[in-house]
C-alpha cells in the first residue's frame, strides 16, 4: 500500500524526497560525499578514520551505519556520506566540500534504462560540490560542470603512485608522501581507494603523518575480500560484498599470482541484468575452478 501511495504522490506532482535530501536542507556542517559502483563503504570508512585521527568529530552515514537524521541530531564537526544511486535519485540540495564518483561499472541495470541513466544518476553528486574528485582511468567519472577538479589513478594523476628505488609511494599534488606498504589492506583497488581518500580530504590540509597512521590501523571491512582462514597453504576469502562484475574483477586481480590459475571461485546470485562476458578473460587467466550458485548460475 505504501508503495502505491508514493507512486500516486509522484504522479500528482507532490514532492517526494529521501532522508539525505532532508538532511541536506537542514545541515550546516561540511560534507564529504562518495558514490561509485564499488569501494564506497571502504572509502567513507577510511576517510572518517583519517578525520578522527586529526581530532574531528565525524558523522559517518548515508548508505552505511547510523541513519543520517540521527547523526544530524548529534554534535558532529563534519559529515562523511556514502550515497547509493538510489539515494542520489531524490537528492538535489547537497553542497559537499568534496564529492566523488569513484568508478562506474555495470550494476543495478534491473532498475535503470541502461548505463547512461545509471551513470547520470551517480553524477548528481557533483552538482553544487566545491571540489570534484574523479578517477583519471575512468571517463565515466569525469565531472563536466565543476571547475575545481582533482584526479586520482595509479599513474599521472593529481593523487597517484610513484616508484622510487624499487619502492612504491603515495604521491599528492607532485609531493611524495609515504610508502604504500603503510596501507594494510591489499590490492590495487585499495590503493586507488586510499588515493581517493587523500583527494577528498585535500581541502582540510591534513599532515601526511595523520594519513599514514590511519592507513596503518585500517584493516578493511568485513565481507570485502576478507581473509577468513588459511588451511594447508590454501587461503579462504569472504568477498560476498562483491555483488557486481567490477568488484569481482578487482578481487581476482588482487588475489591472482601472475598468470597462475590459483583461484577457486564460488560465485552467483542475481546478476541484476549485468553482462558477465567481461569476466571471461579474468576467468581464463586465473580461475582454476568456478562453482556457480543461485539465480544466474547458468548464465555465469
Ligand atoms: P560499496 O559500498 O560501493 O559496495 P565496498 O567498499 O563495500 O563498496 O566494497 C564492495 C566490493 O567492492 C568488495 O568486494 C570490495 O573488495 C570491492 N571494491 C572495493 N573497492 C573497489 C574499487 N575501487 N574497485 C573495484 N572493486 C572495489
Amino acid at each position: 500500500l505504501a508503495q502505491i501511495d508514493v507512486a500516486l504522490a509522484i504522479k500528482s506532482g507532490v514532492e517526494v524526497i529521501g532522508d539525505i535530501e532532508l538532511f541536506a536542507r537542514i545541515n550546516t556542517k561540511p560534507v564529504i560525499a562518495v558514490t561509485g559502483s564499488n569501494g564506497k563503504s571502504s572509502v567513507v570508512t577510511l576517510t572518517a578514520k583519517v578525520l578522527e585521527k586529526a581530532g574531528f568529530k565525524v558523522g559517518l552515514g548515508g548508505n552505511i551505519g547510523t541513519p543520517i537524521l540521527d547523526l544530524l541530531a548529534q554534535n558532529r564537526d563534519v559529515f562523511v556520506l556514502e550515497l547509493s544511486s538510489f539515494q542520489l535519485e531524490t537528492t538535489s540540495s547537497l553542497k559537499p566540500v568534496s564529492a566523488t564518483v569513484l568508478n562506474i561499472s555495470e550494476d543495478h541495470l534491473d532498475r535503470y534504462d541502461g548505463m547512461a541513466q545509471y551513470t547520470q544518476t551517480k553524477h548528481n553528486i557533483y552538482e553544487n560540490c566545491e571540489n570534484a574528485i574523479f578517477s583519471l582511468d575512468d571517463k565515466e567519472t569525469y565531472p563536466t560542470k565543476i571547475n575545481n577538479k582533482l584526479s586520482f589513478a595509479a599513474d599521472n594523476a593529481d593523487f597517484c603512485l610513484v616508484t622510487q628505488n624499487g619502492q612504491s609511494y603515495f604521491s599528492a599534488l607532485g609531493k611524495i608522501l609515504f610508502e604504500t606498504s603503510n596501507l594494510k589492506v591489499e590490492g590495487k583497488h585499495n590503493q586507488l581507494n586510499a588515493l581517493a581518500v587523500m583527494a577528498l580530504l585535500s581541502p582540510w590540509s591534513l599532515e601526511a603523518e595523520t594519513f599514514k597512521q590511519a592507513f596503518n590501523e585500517f584493516l578493511g571491512l568485513d565481507h570485502r575480500c576478507q581473509l577468513v582462514a588459511s588451511i594447508n597453504k590454501v587461503k579462504y576469502f569472504n568477498d560476498s560484498k562483491a555483488t557486481n562484475v567490477g568488484a569481482c574483477i578487482a578481487s581476482i586481480e588482487s588475489l591472482a599470482a601472475g598468470s597462475n590459475k590459483n583461484i577457486i571461485l564460488i560465485a552467483g546470485g542475481d546478476g541484476k541484468g549485468a553482462d558477465f562476458s567481461t569476466l571471461v578473460p579474468y576467468f581464463n587467466k586465473n580461475v582454476k575452478k568456478l562453482i556457480c550458485l543461485g539465480k544466474d548460475a547458468e548464465q555465469l
